[in-house]
């Protein structure tokens, strides 16, 4: 097996070699926490987790970081008073932490039901601060970096100077850049436009602050990755990913920092994951053109017909490959629907097959294929196409159209689940479905209790006897209420 991947800093695909035998670090940036995620932001994280459960399929043991951004995320304008933190706060009258809180919660919750695997670690830049400071004051001690007013920039003129080369991962050059510069916040504060900030000047206003050698105030959003990144994977590790509009200028700034600090580019394959868009423009939260994933799971939304199950957005975003613009439609979800329920009737009917003394279908040949996929830069366009090569093979078998020996049977059976199941990451809908009864069982048995606790004993009694009508039978006892369905 030899796995290759799409570079984006050399814009090749290239063979993968870790720094570890069979290991790799991969980093992920994470969600800014101050609203909530939508399906765009969802197609990023999913690209991942799917990259992720691939690595580990291919036996890879992956150390997979993808951090919190919850500290000093400006917003476009760079002015410091549109730290989006503050500004959420005020406008939902909560505390930043409180709204930091709130979106982490809500963060974790989508990816649960889309299934994406939690990273291995979740470092939050507020918990990092003192690395961020550490890295800031290193960066000034070599020379890479100046305080001005309180605030400190990393010199972008100067590393040039050195010859570091700034802009090599987005191919823009130097004179390119400043020349298309627009004059932002903090501009009479830097020695040139493209100089970014390592360490921002609280002012008097700002909440979210914390006390340094240049007096009080936050992180600068690009240095936090890099913190937390060489933290846990160490200064130059395998795999560092992201949405392709990180790649500028957050990921150039983060290769930056690291080789100025490190003397080495601080990671040997750039990942970036291509944008969904809707009705052709990208998803995004300012323009207003997004659907958030309970208004796609729930139904309710202008844009889609009907409700989708999280498995058939997954299977739809897998559809096309990670570095390939996905343009979300009701059609789209439609006939992914009509796949994925093709795909699991299959994967059922794997039980009933009969075995033969032969077989009539190549399934070591199949695998080869499957494998090549996967290996391809994780073409999961491909491996589905190869996975309903079997679907189409397992319907046949079923109408003993074509012939299995029980050795090809179990490895087909072996490798089909996996590949569902643990490598696309599907889920059973009929399985989520006994999730959501036992919830609304669960539900039953807490408003019963409220029945109880109110004394109003013809509403608890009135639960209890209609569910057991229906089979289900509630059993009060020390540790509470359980039931059981017969
Ligand atoms: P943010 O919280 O804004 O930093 O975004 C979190 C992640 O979502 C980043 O990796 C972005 O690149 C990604 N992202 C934002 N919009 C889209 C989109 N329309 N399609 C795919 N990924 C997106
Ligand atoms: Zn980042």
């Amino acid at each position: 097996m030899q796995l290759k991947i799409y570079n984006s800093l050399s814009g090749e695909k290239e063979i993968f070699r870790p720094i570890l035998e069979g290991n790799v670090g991969m980093y992920v940036c994470g969600p800014t926490v101050y609203s909530n995620v939508h399906l765009g932001n969802v197609r990023t994280f999913l690209s991942f987790d799917f990259i992720y459960r691939s690595l580990t399929f291919l036996g890879y043991k992956v150390r997979y970081v993808r951090n919190i951004t919850d500290a000093g995320h400006l917003t476009d304008d760079g002015n410091v008073e549109n730290d989006r933190f503050v500004k959420q706060s005020r406008l939902e009258k909560l505390e930043p932490m409180e709204i930091v809180q709130k979106y982490t919660v809500d963060f974790h919750e989508v990816l649960k039901k889309f299934n994406l695997l939690p990273p291995t670690i979740e470092p939050t830049a507020t918990g990092h601060i003192i690395e961020q400071i550490e890295l800031t004051r290193k960066l000034i001690d070599k020379g890479f970096a100046y305080e001005s007013n309180g605030s400190v920039y990393f010199d972008v003129l100067e590393y040039n100077k050195r010859g570091l080369n700034y802009g090599e991962l987005s191919r823009r050059n130097i004179e390119e850049l400043f020349a298309n510069t627009r004059d932002l916040d903090g501009q009479d504060e830097k020695k040139n436009p493209q100089d970014f900030a390592l360490w921002k000047k609280a002012t008097p206003q700002h909440i979210m602050r914390w006390p340094s050698p240049w007096g009080d105030g936050f992180p600068g959003w690009h240095l936090e990755c890099t913190a937390m990144s060489t933290k846990y994977l160490g200064d130059q590790f395998d795999i560092h990913g992201g949405g392709l509009d990180l790649k500028f200028p957050h990921h150039e700034c983060e290769i930056a920092q690291g080789k100025a600090c490190n003397e080495q580019s601080p990671v040997n394959y750039w990942m970036h994951a291509n944008m969904l868009t809707m009705n052709g423009q990208r998803m995004s939260k300012s323009t207003g053109n997004y659907i958030l994933p309970m208004q796609l799971i729930t139904g309710k939304n202008d844009f889609f017909e009907k409700a989708f199950h999280p498995s058939v957005l997954r299977f739809c975003f897998l559809q096309a490959h990670y570095r390939s613009v996905l343009d979300i439609s009701n059609e789209a979800m439609l006939a992914s629907e009509k796949g994925f329920t093709r795909l699991m009737e299959s994967v059922k009917l794997l039980d009933n097959i009969s075995v033969s003394n032969t077989s009539s279908i190549d399934i070591k040949g199949w695998y080869d294929k499957v494998i090549a996929a996967l290996t391809d830069d994780f073409n999961s366009p491909i491996l589905i196409a190869h996975l309903f090569e079997a679907v189409k093979w397992i319907f046949l078998l079923n109408e003993n159209k074509e012939t299995i020996t029980s050795d090809d049977l179990n490895f087909l059976k072996e490798k089909l689940n996996a590949l569902v199941f643990d490598v696309l990451g599907l889920q059973n809908i009929e399985e989520s479905n006994h999730e959501k009864l036992d919830e609304a069982i669960q539900l039953l048995i807490e408003l019963r209790n409220q029945a109880r606790k109110s004394k109003n004993w013809e509403l608890s009694d009135q639960i209890r006897d209609r569910l057991l009508e229906k089979g289900i039978e509630l059993k009060d006892g020390r540790e509470g209420t359980t039931y059981s369905i017969s």
